[in-house]
């Protein structure tokens, strides 16, 4: 399996400035990937502090999940 972002033509798109484009990325490149429930669950056990899309999550996401509340 592939994950979608490898071909990604620069990464820091993962690494948006608004939560906005994290949302445009999560859903158009990690909506599909094949790894995401991988990564997802790799993101949310790193804390509050990992920034980025990781697994179709922004980070406002998954502090919203490790409290229990809705993405
Ligand atoms: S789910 Fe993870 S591996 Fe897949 S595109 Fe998103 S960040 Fe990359």
């Amino acid at each position: 399996m592939r994950p979608a972002c490898k071909d990604v033509d620069d990464p820091e798109r993962f690494f948006p400035s608004s939560e906005a484009e994290a949302v445009s990325i999560a859903t158009v490149y990690c909506r599909p990937c094949p790894l995401r429930p991988g990564c997802r669950e790799w993101a949310l056990r790193q804390g509050d502090y990992l920034w980025g899309v990781w697994g179709g999550t922004t980070q406002a996401e998954r502090k919203r999940l490790r409290r229990g509340g809705v993405p």
